[in-house]
């Protein structure tokens, strides 16, 4: 899919920051396998990202640059020329956020200023993708969001999202860029780390089946969240980037799961019953401020982008089990 305005001849090259997290690796493999010259903004030294880049790290190149150093990003971009930039770079775990509210709004939000200034300066025409969020939508006005929802974020990593939602739209509207916003609601796969809690029930299930743990305690289990599988979601960041239009969209399942419904999937994966190994803590209920019930409606992406989620909920919870259980298996065989 070209982009409109291209010469046949021009080859498609992209710019990912955050390329060693959970999207960014996946969204480079898939940009690969469309024939794409990827490049990958890193913050520290190449060999940190051996673990989680593995074959990549020969086959995209990695750039170092700082997202708050406009220097660097202009630096970054005349190195590698692309023409689709999409930004990923964030602090992510939303908890996290308010132990370092400050760092989380330099990052996310800034750092997706300074990434469109830099845009800006070098080539105006290249596409930018920005990854929002739902925690945008915070204690949502209505059930389920789209994209004419009103933003009211309640966590500082919302507030700085919302902050850098806006700003991509600012620059659409002002300058005529093609920015386009993914509200994506919570993905996973087996790369996730285990801070958040479908990988740690992952892992748990995995490890107490194996007989190296006993018990999984947990808070709420009545919490529900729309889970995705990030495999999807990261095609649909790409298909944003095709369309002729830029525009912001939804991405989700739009059905919300319980952590009950999620622990009871991994645990049978794991030939398990969740009964007689997790154990709810009230102590570890999170606050209100992050209880809520976000449920994402997607039909614009489905009508415009033609996306749709190919792995169901109970595919997700089973694949990342049956990871865990791979490379726990892999670590004793190697001990
Ligand atoms: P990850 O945490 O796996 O990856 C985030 C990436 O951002 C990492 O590569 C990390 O670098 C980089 N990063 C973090 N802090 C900084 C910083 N201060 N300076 C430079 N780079 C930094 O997140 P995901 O891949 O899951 O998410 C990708 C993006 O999508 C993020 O912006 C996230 O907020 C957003 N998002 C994710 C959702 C999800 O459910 N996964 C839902 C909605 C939005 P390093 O590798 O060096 O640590």
């Amino acid at each position: 899919m070209p982009h409109p305005g291209d010469s046949p001849v021009r080859a498609r090259r992209a710019l990912v920051t955050g390329v060693g997290g959970q999207d960014g690796s996946l969204l480079a493999r898939l940009l690969l396998d469309e024939g794409y010259e990827v490049a990958g903004v890193v913050r520290r030294e190449h060999s940190a990202y051996r673990d989680t880049l593995g074959d990549l790290i020969e086959r995209i190149e990695l750039v170092r640059a700082d997202l708050l150093h406009h220097t660097s990003l202009v630096q970054a971009l005349q190195a590698t020329r692309p023409t689709e930039v999409y930004n990923l770079a964030a602090p992510s775990f939303v908890p996290r956020s308010w132990d370092e509210p400050i760092v989380t709004a330099e990052f996310a939000a800034v750092g997706a200023t300074s990434m469109l200034e830099a845009i800006r300066e070098v080539d105006p025409s290249i596409r930018f993708y920005q990854a929002s969020s739902s925690e945008i939508f915070g204690e949502p006005r209505e059930t389920p969001q789209t994209e004419q929802t009103a933003p009211s974020p309640l966590t500082p990593y919302g507030v700085a999202k919302a902050y850098a939602h806006f700003i991509a739209g600012s620059y659409r509207k002002r300058y005529g860029m093609f920015t386009a916003c993914g509200i994506l609601y919570n993905h996973e796969s087996p790369l996730r780390p285990v801070d958040f809690l479908p990988r740690k029930v992952a892992r748990a299930a995995a490890a107490i089946s194996l007989g190296l743990e006993q018990e999984l305690v947990l808070g709420d289990l009545s919490a529900r969240r729309d889970w995705g599988y990030a495999g999807d979601y990261v095609r649909a960041m790409w298909l944003m980037l095709q369309h002729s239009e830029p525009g912001d969209y939804v991405i989700a399942t739009g059905v919300s799961h319980s952590v009950e419904e999620l622990v009871e999937h991994a645990f049978r994966a794991a030939g398990l019953d969740w009964r007689d190994h997790v154990r709810s803590d009230t102590s570890l209920y999170r606050g209100a401020a992050e209880l809520h019930d976000l449920v994402g409606d997607a039909s614009k992406a489905r009508r415009v982008l033609g996306w749709e989620p190919a792995v169901s909920f109970e595919e997700l919870v089973r694949l990342m089990v049956e990871a865990d259980l791979a490379r726990l298996q892999e670590a004793s065989a190697s001990r």
